[in-house]
């Protein structure tokens, strides 16, 4: 059983190390046993502290039937070490493990909705999940000004221990799990909850808490937050991205929307010209096409081999030529070993675009589909089959 000095002293980061016992681990890891601890254990939804222990680095610490493992990167032989826990993880994590704390209270405070579950990381966003499937964003907002509220107060977070007789009397907002000895951590006339973990020893230490997004999860609503230096973090990354984008679009940050939605309009203006002068050039490029083609009897043929080109534009000049009578078309592009085809043939050619199609697609195991009047498919193709690809398209047709 290890004495967990976290317990009453969060804030004892440095400490003398008595190692007792170096287990093997797998992966070359070793478990470091100590008789008390400062490092705290992944437990009640709490991330574990990193640091050192001597020369090893401290990667994991769990709770292993009441004794604390200590995973480190070697051997330890017995002894006393320097022992000391990485300050700014275990800071973050106080910061939100009493802020989740605050606002879970708020939540029922001001929406009378209780949290069910709660995970803390001092690097990530924090999560508390509601047992309600949805929150109006006014109360949202409300809860958060509340619990920062609480926070400005600067009340006092004291812990401290009862047995299950007192238990009773106190109002709890959520039951013990554990009887016996109970660890109560109690925001001063605001919160008093039965927990293990590390805590800041006033609500000031939280620093801020900012709700950042919610999510919808098994019927249940799960709210992202930050608190402390990760809202510091949060709040910088928000202000670069937004200077950034600022000084971009040549306004200050206030200027961004009303700047934004100017380039969108005229953004979305540029496209529809644009789009207007692409079908003017397909139309033009589809006229010069049938002015090549070669007449073939009542018919006229035009084939035509394309590099790197979208099979959208094949297509709709495909659509073109097949409103001009005696056409058949066969437009092909080709990039990096793929082959696209489209055949387009007048009604009056006589000519179904679909058999033509899967006759020229054949060789190259391609596949496609269409109707009798435009087809479309593709297949791969080296670039020395390049040269036979309307080589048949005469015979195909059978004109005399
Ligand atoms: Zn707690």
């Amino acid at each position: 059983m290890t004495e967990q000095l976290y317990f009453d002293d969060p804030l004892t980061l440095e400490f003398t190390a008595q190692v007792t016992e170096s287990r093997p681990l797998n992966k070359g890891r070793y478990g470091l046993i100590l008789p008390r601890t400062y490092f705290y254990p992944t437990s009640g939804g709490q991330e574990h502290d990193t640091g050192f222990i001597g020369e090893a680095r401290v990667l994991d610490v769990y709770k292993d039937n009441g004794t604390i493992i200590h995973v480190v990167d070697r051997s330890l032989t017995p002894g006393d070490y320097p022992a000391r826990i990485d300050r700014d993880r275990r800071i973050r994590a106080m910061q939100h493990h009493t802020g989740q704390h605050i606002l879970s209270a708020t939540f029922l405070e001001v929406a009378d909705i209780e949290s069910i579950s709660a995970n803390i990381n001092g690097d990530s966003p924090s999560t508390i999940d509601l047992e309600v499937g949805e929150v109006a964003p006014e109360t949202m907002r409300q809860a958060e000004r509340y619990a920062n509220s609480i926070l400005f107060e600067n009340r006092a977070v004291k812990s401290y221990y009862v047995t299950d007789a007192d238990a009773a009397s106190i109002p709890f907002r959520k039951p013990p799990k554990v009887s016996g000895r109970i660890r109560v951590v109690e925001v001063d006339g605001f919160d008093v909850t039965p927990c293990g973990g590390t805590h800041c020893l006033n609500t000031s230490m939280v620093g801020l808490i900012k709700i950042i997004r919610t999510e919808r999860v098994n019927q249940k609503l799960r709210v992202h937050f930050v608190a402390g230096y990760q809202a510091l973090d949060h709040f910088n990354t928000y202000q670069d991205i937004s200077q950034g984008a600022a000084s971009l679009l040549e306004t200050g940050v206030d200027g961004i929307p009303a700047v934004l939605e100017r380039k969108l309009d005229q953004l979305k203006a540029a496209q529809t010209e644009l789009e207007t002068l692409r079908v003017g050039l397909l139309a033009a490029e589809a006229g010069q096409l049938a002015a090549s083609a070669e007449q073939l009897g009542a018919l006229r043929l035009v084939t035509a081999l394309f590099r790197g080109r979208l099979a959208t534009d094949l297509r709709q000049l495909g659509m073109k030529l097949r409103d001009m009578p005696g056409m058949v078309a066969l437009l092909a592009a080709f990039d990096e070993g793929k082959l696209s085809l489209v055949v387009a043939c007048a009604q009056d050619s006589g000519v179904n675009a679909r058999d033509l199609l899967d006759k020229h697609l054949a060789p190259f195991n391609g596949r496609g589909g269409g109707d009798p009047f435009l087809a479309q498919g593709g297949g791969t193709v080296d670039n020395d089959e390049l040269d036979g690809l309307f080589k048949g398209t005469k015979d195909d047709l059978d004109v005399t």
